[in-house]
């Protein structure tokens, strides 16, 4: 095989650094050649010297100017809000990990998969806003796209099991957030910190926020959608605390095939890199004698009405993903600068969806309307 050539999206954030990790001892299998960041222009100066890719990228201005100054001579340094959409426009690349989180990535993924190469992805803003675009051109550019978000990753290899017509539902499984056992009122009373005790994943704040609302498997209900092509209801999701059973595929035979594995992201990331192939991993192996009882149990829609929202949005389409995705990433925002209570971030993303005017064969344009207009309404709405 030759050597691949990488681009990593968001190589300072969560994702990125366990992609490097995955990537350091397969050096001979893989050349980074781009790495692109946020604001963390040290961080990202020492992975170009770790590294040594030919391309960096970062989208603060201000921070990439002083990348610019620091690594100018060495390496080429794109900068300024577009930087990630330049890096995979010019760059020579096979594989693109999008490790970035939110619907920013967007056209740098579209451009990605115009180009049809292999996107390992991790964000799932991308595929909830744009699926109904991203999908179809896949298919006609042949662009590979492969989930890293654990779930999709266990659905994408349980489904290697059977053909896709065989179907009969994808179950996917949820940790249940810290607020697994809390009551109505404690989660109204909930504060920033307990938001962000995660009890099996290491994430980043908004996706750890987003799994105390469990909004963030109303966005992987919708993902699964648009990435396997289902119907909203042959999508199911069951509660399971351990996250060591990271998702399963229904066929119509009755036969369940489940992906186990450690809560450990450098395994999903790896196997979207290495796909076919399945190769060593730095991740934890699972002794199932130390696991011992694994729990499932059915999600509380009470508590947890994100998950209705979830349904209503991947079977709508159109530019409702776009919407509920906007609106949650603002009030999670809200939220997490005290100026709206936990209890309250749900309700306001609902009341945005229901608000909005809906176009059901949405360009790249209408989304990226739809998705400032949400963003807004959100804040208006608090501020009234
Ligand atoms: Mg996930």
């Amino acid at each position: 095989m030759k050597r691949q050539r990488v681009v990593i999206l968001g190589s300072t954030g969560s994702i990125g650094r366990s992609a490097l990790e995955v990537l350091a001892p397969m050096r001979e299998e893989y050349n980074v050649v781009g790495l692109a960041g946020g604001s963390r222009w040290e961080r990202l100066a020492a992975q170009a010297m770790e590294y040594h890719p030919e391309v960096l990228a970062m989208t603060d201005a201000t921070a990439g100017k002083r990348l610019a100054t620091e690594m100018g001579r060495r390496f080429r340094v794109l900068t300024g809000h577009d930087a990630m959409y330049q890096l995979v426009d010019l760059c020579d690349f096979d594989c693109v990990i999008v490790g970035v989180v939110g619907s920013i990535v967007l056209p740098a993924t579209v451009r990605a998969v115009e180009r049809g190469k292999r996107l390992a992805i991790a964000n799932k803003e991308c595929m909830v806003v744009a699926g109904s675009i991203l999908a179809p051109l896949a298919t006609e550019t042949g662009a590979e796209i492969i989930p890293v978000d654990s779930e999709h990753s266990a659905v994408f290899q349980a489904m290697h099991a059977g053909r896709t017509c065989d179907v009969r539902r994808v179950i996917l499984t949820a940790s249940g957030g810290p607020f697994r056992t809390w009551s109505r009122e404690q989660m109204s009373a909930a504060t920033l910190e307990d938001a962000l005790r995660h009890p099996t994943w290491q994430m980043g704040p908004k996706i750890t926020i987003d799994s105390a609302t469990m909004m963030n498997k109303a966005l992987e209900i919708v993902e699964a959608r648009w990435l396997f092509g289902l119907a909203h209801d042959q999508i199911d999701v069951v509660v399971h605390p351990e996250s060591i059973v990271h998702s399963m595929v229904e066929f119509y035979d009755g036969s369940v095939m489940a992906q186990l594995g450690t809560p450990d992201m450098r395994t999903p990331i790896q196997y979207a890199l290495t796909y076919p192939a399945r190769l060593k991993c730095p991740s934890a192996r699972l002794d199932l004698t130390a696991a011992r009882t694994l729990h499932f149990e059915a999600p509380d829609a009470e508590r947890f009405p994100a998950l209705r929202l979830g349904h209503l949005v991947a079977e709508r389409g159109g530019t409702a993903g776009a919407v509920v995705n906007a609106a949650n990433e603002s009030a999670v925002q809200l939220f997490r600068d005290g100026l709206i209570r936990f209890s309250e971030i749900v309700p306001s993303v609902e009341g945005v969806l229901e608000r909005h005017e809906f176009v059901g064969e949405p360009g790249l344009e209408d989304l990226m309307r739809a998705d400032a207009w949400a963003r807004e309404e959100v804040l208006r709405c608090t501020a009234c």
